[in-house]
């Protein structure tokens, strides 16, 4: 990696004292959790539907046992386990520098490293509603589902996960918060996201600093920041 780069990263790191941190699906792929975009993304995998019509809502509501089947086999890791940048950022938290950390990813990975303030902009699978009576199910008691078609409450309802389906809006308190510490950050690093999932992607245009780093394979997109690396993240944290 470019050593300039590496430096005024680790300068930025040093000082800050209101870091917030925006990811995506790239920062768990060190995990083995496949992203969607990525050169080994499901969007590259070939399905009878294409993965965002099976992750839509009208498609849940239409065809809720190839939307669960997909959903079981391509959307939970249960033995995922944190990787170097879950845990930086944790510990960063830790240190007072880093305010909080907004994801789109919905695998809880940052929470199991440690991280307090996280903002799941996307749900998470670790949520789970019956849609009749609203009794919460954890993931392990999902997984007991697994191969049996639809999965449902001991009143018959559907459990659906909380995860945000294409079609489906975003929670307006997470939106709210996450807003609120972007506004207020002193360093923005945004990494492991392809940043074309609106409106998640737009919350980056809130940030008032001058401070912006991208770490993604694949480059920066439409962000103009003042620190770009095309690379893997995991490497890249490792070093700040
Ligand atoms: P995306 O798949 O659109 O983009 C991921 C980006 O990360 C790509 O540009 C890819 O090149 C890059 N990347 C992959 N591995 C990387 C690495 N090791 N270091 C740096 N960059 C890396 O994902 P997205 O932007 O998060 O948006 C798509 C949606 O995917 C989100 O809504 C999210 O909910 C969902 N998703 C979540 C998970 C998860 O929870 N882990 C996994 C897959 C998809």
């Amino acid at each position: 990696m470019d050593e300039q780069k590496l430096k005024k990263l680790q300068g930025w790191v040093e000082e800050a004292r209101r870091m917030v941190f925006f990811g995506g699906a790239g920062v768990s792929t060190e995990s083995g959790i496949p992203d969607f975009r990525g050169e080994d993304g499901l969007y590259r995998q070939r399905y009878a539907y294409p993965p965002e019509t099976i992750i839509s809502h009208s498609f849940y509501v239409h065809h809720p046992e190839i939307f669960f089947d997909f959903y079981r086999n391509r959307m939970l890791y249960p033995n995922a386990k944190p990787n170097i940048v879950h845990r930086k950022l944790a510990q960063w938290e830790k240190e007072g520098k880093l305010l909080a950390v907004v994801t789109q990813n919905i695998d809880g990975l940052h929470q199991q490293a440690g991280s307090k303030r996280v903002y799941e902009l996307h749900g998470s699978v670790h949520r789970n509603t019956c849609q009749h009576c609203g009794k919460h199910y954890s993931l392990q008691e999902m997984l007991q589902w697994k191969g049996k078609g639809v999965p449902r409450c001991s009143c018959g309802g559907v459990i659906k996960p909380d995860v945000v389906l294409y079609e489906e809006p975003l929670d307006e308190d997470v939106m709210a918060r996450a807003l609120h510490y972007i506004r207020q950050a002193d360093v923005l690093l945004i990494g492991g996201t392809s940043l074309v999932v609106y409106p998640a992607a737009g919350l980056i245009t809130y940030y008032r600093g001058h401070k912006l780093a991208v770490v993604n394979k694949g480059g920066a997109g439409p962000v103009e920041a003042a620190v770009t690396v095309d690379g893997p993240i995991g490497q890249v944290l490792e070093q700040l």
